[in-house]
């Protein structure tokens, strides 16, 4: 180790040095030899290469955020004279990027095409494709960003669940749109909760959004043109706005295009209860009009049933089913009912000419005769009386033909007349049970609760009239959710039937059986004491003791529990039904399969 401490010798020396290991003159060489004779660190008075780092720094692309990034780090290195900070930065970013080799690349796209070719439900292709748009846009610069937004985009489309093939485009939409409304969550099950996914689903949201506005809202406004044309603007608002200054007018639109939506529906509410109002006038009007044509009635029964309550859409297709089959089984009917009645009209005209014809032979004849009177009066001689007693033969022969013909035809017409009236009552009568198919229960045949009302009400005034008792029973099947559990619905449904045939089968003409509620039934026995009303319902439970509910060629016993009360003059249908519930509810508490009296 040299022990010179002296600069200039030390200077001296270095050079004497270089010389004789004939080493290149070059600074480096210098500086290295110079403390090596010195016994100094050259790394720590290592001089900082500021100029030719900022040269280089100034020469770095900065087009991206990463780069920004590195390049100010490695300014901020400068700035420090920091090698220590300059390595960082340099190696940071080296392995930032080597990672980015690692990405699979392959695999994704794979993915991605796999789930690009699959239908989804919810998503449509053009969906799709404006999602892709939004994340190559929003991540263009930077790969691993791509890479992530990517994988979570394809994630969210294999989260939607295969849709059916026949999906079509805007079902595709709308079924989306339905889904998110109904449950908000599967847009935030499917964002998976990280803020990157539900920056994912934000474009899916602002299209469905614009969609809902375009489709769903404006296309529900065709009686109010410049609401719905607000609508597509503010789709379309919804579609481009960026920018906070938009984004702050575009809320200020939906705001006001909501305040002006509550006044429509405000007015549509009023315009609808107007006219159900005016619906309600027109039927009660109809009803009074047309007693005569009782087949009528039971179509304005089912508007009006309609319009009593809040509109409720399946009450109003049930309805319209219902009335369709009446009206044409009515349409049917009328039609032979004209033929008919057509028919019986032509027969009276030709009976009519006939009478008119006989008359007018008849006083044809009585001319003739008076005129052979007279000739036999005035006759002188035997001889002159035969040709006039010939032509008084002669004419009555014919009067005789002719009263004869006129009576088989009288007698023919007759018959025809009859059959013809019979038909006309038969046909009438057939109208009338068409119009009662809107009373009656479409499974078991047996009166609805609209016919119940109609009977009780007829009952209950002639119970009054006559002071004659009249008694009601409501009968529940025993556990009858066990029945369908274990043999299906239509088992169900079998059994609601077989239980109403053996009631009719077994109550008398005169007592009516209503379907109350799914296995309730109702049964009106009029004239009937209480304890007469009880045995009854005995009866029909050993009846359905011998008379088995058969399923697949089982025997299955149906029981049930039964409450019968009497009517109270003056009481309403509710009423009495209540107490029959009542005495119904007892029986169940007590052990079912039983009849009790209240
Ligand atoms: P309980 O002995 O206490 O009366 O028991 P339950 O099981 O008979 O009574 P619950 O009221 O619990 O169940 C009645 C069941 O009747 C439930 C419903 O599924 C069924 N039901 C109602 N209407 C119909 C129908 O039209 N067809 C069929 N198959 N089942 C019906
Ligand atoms: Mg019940
Ligand atoms: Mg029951």
């Amino acid at each position: 180790m040299s022990t010179i401490t002296n600069p200039s010798e030390i200077a001296r020396e270095t050079l004497r040095l270089l010389a004789s290991r004939r080493m290149p003159p070059s600074p480096e060489n210098y500086r290295a030899i110079y403390h090596e004779i010195a016994g100094s660190n050259d790394k720590a008075e290592e001089v900082f290469p500021e100029r030719e780092l900022k040269v280089l720094l100034a020469s770095l692309p900065k087009e991206n955020p990463v780069q920004l990034r590195l390049s100010r780090q490695l300014d901020q290195a400068l700035k420090g004279k920091s090698w220590n900070d300059y390595r960082k930065a340099l190696s940071d970013f080296v392995s930032e990027h080597s990672n980015e080799k690692e990405l699979g690349w392959s695999e994704l796209i794979g993915e991605f095409l796999r789930q690009w070719e699959t239908k989804q439900t919810g998503l449509t292709p053009a969906r799709k494709r404006e999602s892709l748009e939004h994340v190559l846009v929003s991540a263009a610069s930077n790969n691993e960003t791509l890479f992530a937004r990517l994988q979570s985009l394809i994630k969210s489309w294999s989260l939607n669940g295969a849709a059916p093939e026949d999906m079509t485009l805007v079902d595709g939409i709308a079924a989306g749109a339905v889904e998110a409304a109904h449950n908000p969550s599967v847009v935030a099950a499917s964002a998976g909760g990280t803020s990157s996914r539900a920056s994912e689903l934000l474009p899916e949201l602002r299209e469905l959004f614009a969609y809902t506005l375009e489709v769903a809202v404006a296309t529900q406004l065709t009686e109010a043109p410049d609401i719905a044309a607000d609508a597509r603007a503010l789709a379309s608002a919804v579609r481009n706005a960026t920018t906070p200054k938009a984004l702050e007018s575009l809320l200020t639109g939906i705001k006001r295009f909501a305040f002006r939506l509550e006044l429509l529906a405000e007015d549509r509410a009023e315009l609808r209860n107007g006219l159900l109002h005016l619906l309600q006038l027109l039927i009660e009007n109809v009803s009074e009009l047309v007693v005569d044509d009782r087949w009528l009635n039971g179509q304005i029964e089912v508007v009006r049933s309609i319009v009593s309550q809040p509109l409720n859409i399946r009450a109003i297709d049930d309805a319209e089913q219902r009335l369709k089959d009446v009206i044409f089984n009515q349409s049917q009917l009328k039609h032979s009912l004209n033929e008919a009645k057509e028919a019986l009209k032509h027969m009276l005209a030709g009976f009519v000419d006939h009478l008119a014809e006989f008359a007018d032979s008849t006083s044809d004849y009585h001319d003739k005769i008076e005129v052979c009177a007279e000739k036999i009066s005035k006759a002188d001689d035997i001889t002159q009386l035969e040709d006039v007693l010939a032509e008084v033969m002669r004419e009555t022969r014919v009067i005789q033909i002719n009263a004869q013909r006129s009576r088989d035809d009288l007698r023919t017409t007759k018959q025809r007349v009859e059959a013809a009236d019979k038909r006309i009552t038969e046909l009438q009568g057939e109208l009338d049970k068409a119009s009662n198919l809107v009373r009656l229960d479409q499974l078991t045949g047996t009166l609805n609760r609209r016919g119940l009302e109609d009977v009780f009400e007829k009952e209950s005034s002639r119970s009054q009239r006559r002071k004659s008792p009249l008694c009601v029973a409501l009968l529940d099947i025993d556990n009858f959710k066990k029945l369908n559990d274990s043999l299906g619905h239509d088992a169900g449904d079998a059994a609601l039937v077989h239980l109403s045939t053996v009631i009719r089968e077994t109550i008398r003409p005169q007592d009516t059986v209503a379907r109350f509620g799914g296995e309730e039934f109702i049964i009106l026995l009029p004239d009937t004491s209480l304890e007469d009303a009880q045995s009854a319902l005995v009866r029909l439970q050993r009846e359905l003791t011998k008379k088995f509910f058969l399923h697949n060629n089982e025997k299955q016993l149906i029981t049930f529990s039964a409450g019968v009360t009497c009517y109270i003059a003056e009481e309403t249908q509710v009423a009495v039904i209540k107490r029959a519930d009542e005495a119904m509810y007892e029986a169940k508490q007590t052990g079912k399969n039983r009849v009790l009296t209240r």
